[in-house]
């Protein structure tokens, strides 16, 4: 199955992904991960993407295609995909259907998380991520013990997890990713899924709007 999950800051895309990928069996790609990752090895891409990302502006569209477009040509791609935060603009759903047809596949199904802004502002200040996995944990909804991760390392928070940051990245996400719903829903595979609720319910809610109820 090809996915797309669709939805602003916080909405719980990394969250669904990260228990979707597990039980799909299909790789989890997360521009956001490959961005930190390469930001942490001190790469060219990382310092490039940062002056981007500590700002909570999208990184250019030439760039983030160009990193997408090669994670999908991988073998592991082949049975099925996740895009969680890809794509986050109409040029970039364009150019991922052009590569997409350029190799015979296409999307199956987007997963647009709807969630109200003020839950995404919780969501994201309480956010702790794990540095090493990507596990992704929630100060009062998904409580980590003694701040650490369950492959044993210590979360951190994100730097553009703050106020003003935040507040940057949800503009963004009305302005330039939020069109995409009338894009996706125009195409016929769009897949409203409210996530007002418990990380359980809302994953139990993509499932079922998968035809995947009872897993
Ligand atoms: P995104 O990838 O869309 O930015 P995340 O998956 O990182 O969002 O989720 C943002 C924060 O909200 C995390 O701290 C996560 O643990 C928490 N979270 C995700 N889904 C829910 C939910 N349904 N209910 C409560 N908290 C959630
Ligand atoms: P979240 O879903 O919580 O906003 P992500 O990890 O998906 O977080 O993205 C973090 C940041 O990385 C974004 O605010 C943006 O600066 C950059 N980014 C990630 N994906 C894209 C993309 N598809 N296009 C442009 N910038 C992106």
């Amino acid at each position: 199955m090809n996915l797309i999950l669709l939805g602003a800051p916080g909405a719980g895309k990394g969250t669904q992904a990260f228990e979707l990928s597990k039980i799909l069996q299909i790789p989890h790609i997360s521009t956001g991960d490959i961005f930190r990752d390469n930001i942490k090895r001190n790469t060219e891409l990382g310092a490039i993407a940062n002056s981007y990302i500590s700002k909570g502006e999208l990184v250019p569209d030439e760039i983030t295609i160009g990193i997408v477009r090669d994670r999908l040509s991988q073998a592991d791609c082949d049975k099925g995909f996740i895009l969680d935060g890809f794509p986050r603009s109409i040029p970039q759903a364009e150019a991922l259907e052009r590569m997409l047809g350029e190799s015979g596949r296409k999307i199956d199904w987007i997963i647009n998380i709807v969630v109200d802004d003020d839950i995404i502002v919780e969501r994201l200040s309480y956010r702790r991520v794990c540095p090493a996995c990507g596990d992704t944990y929630h100060l009062k909804f998904n409580p980590a013990e003694g701040n650490m991760c369950k492959c044993g390392s210590q979360l951190v928070q994100r730097n553009d997890d703050r106020a003003d940051v935040i507040r940057h990245r949800i503009e963004e996400y009305h302005k330039t990713t939020e069109p995409l719903v009338e894009f996706y829903r125009h195409r016929g595979k769009l897949l409203n899924v409210r996530s007002e609720n418990s990380i359980s319910e809302s994953l139990q809610n993509t499932l079922y709007a998968l035809g995947l109820k009872g897993i």
